[in-house]
């Protein structure tokens, strides 16, 4: 689960570190009081999205104005303007695709006076089972161009769990990040404030881009993206309650209340399919014969007709669906329930693309007949080559 910058930066406050003050709000004549409250003589509008490069990005709508979504403002006035055009407006940036995010919500920050800016990030490394750092000089630029252009201004190191954030962490990152002194300090103190942060709440992923030193020398976090481990979020009832379902995409909020495994993709095949491993299969195998996945989806070995309908209408529902492959391998789950789930799904919703059903295993002669019994408009298949290729031909020759 992803939360807004204010919310991340109202979490590291709790660990000490270092954060501008700020006050968000959904409606622009609220932009006054706020601004009043921070006093100036600097402020920072920004636009709270679930998606990064705001301040390079562009609105979609004229009355938004030329600038991006993060704007500095030196008056009231000036905060209540930008408040003003970028609320309720869409906004695109290199992270949200073309179709771009509405901003529902502001953050209004006492604005800093940047001297430097570096990148820093926090993430579970997979290879070393521990949380890793990632550090660099480049701060407030795009960070997959540097590594790519650049790997060498890229510093990376893990830390053991027994021991946590150890001095000579903080050695490496003032080394890499060419501080000393104070501001070295300041980045050590910070360091066990993020490690201890991260641990705490379960987080899967920090990133501060960019992480200052101000003027007056003292280092802070200017913008904050904060990821959770969704199997963590049971233990933190302060956290799920920062979910933004507006943010989120309907149908995979929609599967997650059925149990469902969903992930919506940019194809045009919907698939249902039971297992991780055979979706993925059946996937692949869309790819093979040149058409894409819709969404990645697995029903699990132990659903219900309630569940089959659940998921089936959440694919029909999909505008880009121009095709439906069911791919079932019946172990625990029974072929005929699977039937069953379809065949109420499509009486309930209507089919209006072609639908290649593919049953094997438990029950399948009687998941066959239902099928065949229903007078529905279903292609069948005998396996997972002839259901791949029949459901590519299928939507090429609708389209
Ligand atoms: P992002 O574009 O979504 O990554 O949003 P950021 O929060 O990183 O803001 C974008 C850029 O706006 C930063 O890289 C800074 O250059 C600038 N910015 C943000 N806050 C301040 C501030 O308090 N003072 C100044 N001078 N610039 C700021
Ligand atoms: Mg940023």
């Amino acid at each position: 689960m992803n939360i807004h910058e204010y919310q991340a930066k109202a979490v590291l406050k709790q660990f000490g570190a270092p954060v501008s003050r700020g006050v968000a709000i959904l409606k622009a004549e609220d932009a006054e009081a706020a601004a009043k409250e921070l006093g100036g003589p600097l402020w920072v509008v920004k636009s709270q999205i679930h998606a990064g490069g705001r301040g390079k990005g562009k609105f979609k709508e004229a009355a938004a104005g030329e600038k991006g979504g993060v704007r500095l403002a030196r008056s009231i006035e000036d905060v209540k303007t930008n408040a003003k055009e970028m609320l309720g407006h869409t906004l695109v940036t290199i992270q949200t695709g073309p179709a771009g995010k509405q901003v529902n919500r502001l953050y209004i920050e006492e604005g800093a006076d940047i001297d430097k800016e570096f990148y820093l990030s926090m993430l579970v490394d997979r290879e070393t089972s521990r949380v890793a750092f990632v550090v660099s000089t480049e701060g407030g630029m795009d960070i997959e161009k540097v590594a790519h252009e650049t790997p060498e201004k890229i510093h990376t190191f893990s830390v053991d769990p027994a021991t946590g954030v150890m001095p000579h962490h903080a050695r490496t990152v003032a080394k890499a990040l060419g501080i000393g002194g104070d501001i070295a300090k300041q980045a050590g103190q910070l360091l066990n404030q993020l490690y201890a942060a991260f641990v705490a709440k379960d987080m899967s992923l920090l990133e501060i881009n960019p992480l200052i030193v101000t003027t007056q020398g003292q280092l802070k976090c200017l913008d904050a993206k904060m990821a959770f481990d969704d199997n963590a979020l049971y233990r933190h009832q302060d956290i799920s309650a920062l979910r933004d379902e507006t943010e989120e995409d309907g149908k995979e909020i929609e599967a997650a209340k059925h149990d469902l495994n969903y992930v919506t993709l940019d194809g045009s095949i919907g698939c249902m399919v039971n297992g991780a491993g055979l979706a993925m299969a059946t996937m692949d195998i869309i790819k093979l014969y040149g058409e894409s996945p819709a969404n990645f989806l697995d029903v699990g070995g132990s659903a219900t007709k309630d569940k089959v309908t659940a998921a089936f209408k959440i694919i029909t529902a999909d505008p880009n669906v121009k095709g439906i492959l069911v791919n079932i391998f019946g172990g625990i789950m029974k072929c005929d329930i699977i039937a069953e789930g379809v065949i109420a799904a499509v009486r309930e919703v209507g089919l209006k693309v072609p639908l290649v059903v593919r049953l094997e295993g438990t029950n399948v002669d009687l998941g066959k007949k239902i099928i065949s019994e229903s007078k529905l408009n279903v292609i069948p298949a005998d396996d997972l080559d002839d259901a791949a290729q029949k459901i590519v031909k299928a939507v090429k020759e609708a389209a």
